[in-house]
């Protein structure tokens, strides 16, 4: 079954520029940004800049320039927030995707959440 990418979603129309962002990188393949509502600290969404749905659908079609190009941008934004367990405190890093997964945004993101704990995983 094919993936169905919605061209209207919210993070499609920061990539085109419709809406603004609090941009924290760029690179050829992927944008982090604040998230508007943080739940720490730092929160920091980073998403791929083609058409992927989720991790699941990245993972199977983005190119491998795709999938090196925003892996590396995750470790940047860790890297410019002293997030990194090198030299800072760690984070979380979440990939909500679909329906059980509670993904409100149709286009691919990994939250990066740091600045304080993250507490356990999941509470039961
Ligand atoms: P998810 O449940 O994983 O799909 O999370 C979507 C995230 O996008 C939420 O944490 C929202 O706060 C965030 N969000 C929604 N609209 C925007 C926006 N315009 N700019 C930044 N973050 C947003």
């Amino acid at each position: 079954m094919a993936y169905k990418y919605d061209e209207e979603n919210i993070f499609a129309k920061i990539l085109r520029g419709e809406i603004p962002n609090e941009t924290i990188l760029e690179n050829d393949h992927a944008l982090a940004f604040r998230d508007i509502n943080p739940q720490r600290p730092h929160h920091v969404l980073v998403i791929p800049k083609g058409k992927f749905v989720s991790f699941d659908h990245f993972a199977k079609e983005a190119s491998p320039t795709e999938i090196v190009g925003y892996i590396q941008a995750i470790g940047d934004v860790c890297d410019l927030l002293n997030l990194s367990i090198d030299t800072g405190d760690g984070y979380r890093l979440i990939a909500n995707s679909g329906e059980h997964g509670v993904q409100e945004v149709p286009h691919l993101h990994v939250h990066i959440l740091g600045g304080s704990s993250c507490g356990r995983m999941i509470q039961s």
